[in-house]
């Protein structure tokens, strides 16, 4: 499959060298595409400027741009099998997760975006004297660059599209050099579609750099929307920065998972396995660090041991894995050397992941106990398999441990106390958590991070709002004669 750059609503070729998707299970090309240079960039983000000034989508009613993205959502779902069996080749997603969680979940999310379209309000303000009329009328920010890593790269693609597009912005999206065929599938239905306007949505592939940076160096580009790794995150931030580009953030984790002696404990230790290792761990709230109390520790450490062990793995084509090869040779040797240094550090290893791994890019769930909390494997982002085990005391060391890392992101508690759950809830600082229950999300419910984890929300009337620039309209219907003395040194509107 030969991907072109999409601008202006054409297909384009680039002069720029190209770059190959490869399939992780057995290294067979998917995809090659361009690794896109300046001049690419440049025509991508005018076409964008163009329909952003000519308004040929915001000025649409709310009403015609919900049926244009629910358009998409239909196409979408005529293709949801396709949609996962691509993005399962790409990066080794196990078919089953990537067509029903993934493409599933951004069908619906789409879904939500059209209808919120319709939603997005501004305000008449009461407060000032009745003869003013203040108003806050929320405006598209413009053109929204989105940059979008290759876990998950369609639903973290529509988390923004969506949300650009219903607040009115144009995009240029740039998908992972991973996954360039999965992202470009979504553009490639609305394409065929013909429901927006030329100009509204385009996109350039290629990697980092040069694409990435000279998107986000763009000086048409008002506003970037990414998800990636903290390290990209703050690199993107800084350079945006230079002429004060708004950001959104969708970063890195290190989720902890409390688990009590009063929980359930078959549920917990069923959903945590899914949890941490659930294609490879390599999700943002992956479960990463298993925090027990000392009464159920041995009870928990032996349960997900082996439910970890029978963790079915195997060709992500097999509709009865949950385990295909890491994403690349890099997230590989990533994992490894994680594992590596906690060794190192005096880990003992009560599964041993690398033992009883299969040939290629395969790594099984490595579990990991007695670990320094200083060692990187807890402290780092590993998006790998591997997971840790604390053992507490009581609930306040059990917080304490939880909450010692730069990352907030997704947390989750397992109690049968209610109480305590709310107050557990409430002492994590992390900005997601979850109570007996994991990877509980809705399109209607906010999504962020704290901290290194990120700034701005995807998802709810929020991640669209990352899209509104507020415009305050006041109006004075007063007719009596202005006086300077009066207003400003009377301090006439604050007085009555
Ligand atoms: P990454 O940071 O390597 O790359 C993400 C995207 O940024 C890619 O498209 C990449 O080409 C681009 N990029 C890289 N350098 C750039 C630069 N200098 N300028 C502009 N763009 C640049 O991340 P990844 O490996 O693709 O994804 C995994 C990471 O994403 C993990 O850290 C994971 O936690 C995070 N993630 C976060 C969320 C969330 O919602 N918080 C969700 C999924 C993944």
């Amino acid at each position: 499959m030969e991907l072109r750059n999409y601008v202006g609503g054409s297909w384009v070729t680039s002069s720029a060298p190209t770059f190959v998707s490869a399939n992780p299970m057995n290294g067979e090309t998917v995809a090659t595409a361009p690794a896109s240079d300046a001049a690419d960039v440049d025509a991508a983000v005018r076409a964008a400027r163009e329909a952003v000034d000519s308004r040929v989508w915001s000025d649409l009613r709310a009403a015609d741009r919900a049926i244009a993205l629910n358009a998409l959502a239909d196409a979408l779902q005529a293709r949801e099998r396709d949609a996962g069996e691509l993005i399962a080749r790409e990066m080794g997603k196990p078919i089953r997760i990537a067509r029903g969680r993934e493409v599933g979940g951004a069908i619906d999310r789409l879904r939500y975006f059209a209808g919120a379209a319709r939603a997005l309000d501004g305000r008449f303000v009461g407060a000032p004297p009745s003869s003013l009329w203040d108003m806050e009328i929320p405006e598209p920010v413009g053109v929204a660059a989105l940059i979008i890593p290759w876990n998950d790269p369609i639903d973290l693609l529509i988390r923004k599209l969506g949300a650009a597009l219903a607040a009115g912005c144009a995009v240029v999206i740039k998908p992972s050099e991973l996954t360039p065929a999965s992202t470009a599938m979504v553009v490639e239905l609305a394409d065929e579609l013909g429901v927006f306007p030329s100009g509204v949505l385009n996109m350039v592939h290629g990697p980092g750099s040069p694409t990435g940076e000279a998107l986000v160096d763009h000086p048409q580009v008002d506003k970037v929307a990414f998800t990636g790794s903290t390290a990209t995150g703050i690199t993107i931030m800084r350079r945006a920065a230079e002429r004060l580009a708004r950001v959104s953030m969708e970063c890195g984790g290190k989720a902890p998972a409390l688990v009590f002696a009063d929980a359930d404990l078959t549920r917990a230790l069923d959903a945590l396995t899914y949890g941490a290792f659930m294609y490879s761990g390599q999700s943002c709230t992956a479960c990463t660090r298993l925090i027990v109390a000392d009464e159920v520790y041995d009870e928990v450490v032996d349960g997900i041991v082996e439910r970890s062990r029978a963790m079915p793995t195997g060709d992500p084509m097999d509709p009865a894995m949950l385990i295909g090869p890491m994403a690349s040779q890099g997230q590989y040797d990533k994992a490894r050397r994680f594992i590596e240094v906690a060794r190192a550090d005096g880990a003992k290893v009560l599964l041993d992941g690398e033992a009883e791994s299969q040939d290629g890019l395969f790594l099984a769930p490595t579990i990991l106990a007695e670990v320094p909390l200083t060692s990187a494997v807890v402290q780092e982002e590993v998006f790998g398999p591997v997971l840790v085990v604390h053992r507490v005391a009581d609930e306040a060391e059990a917080v304490a441990i939880a909450n010692a890392t730069r990352f907030g992101l997704g947390a989750s508690v397992w109690t049968g106390d209610a109480s305590r759950s709310l107050r557990v809830a409430r002492a994590l600082d992390f900005a997601d958590v979850w109570v007996n229950g994991y990877y509980l999300r809705h399109a209607e419910t906010t999504f962020g991070g704290r901290h290194q984890s990120g700034l701005g929300r995807e998802l709810g009337i929020h991640g669209i709002e990352e899209y509104v620039s507020w415009k305050r309209v006041c109006i004075d219907t007063r007719t009596e004669p202005f006086h300077l003395k009066t207003w400003f040194e009377e301090g006439q509107d604050f007085r009555g």
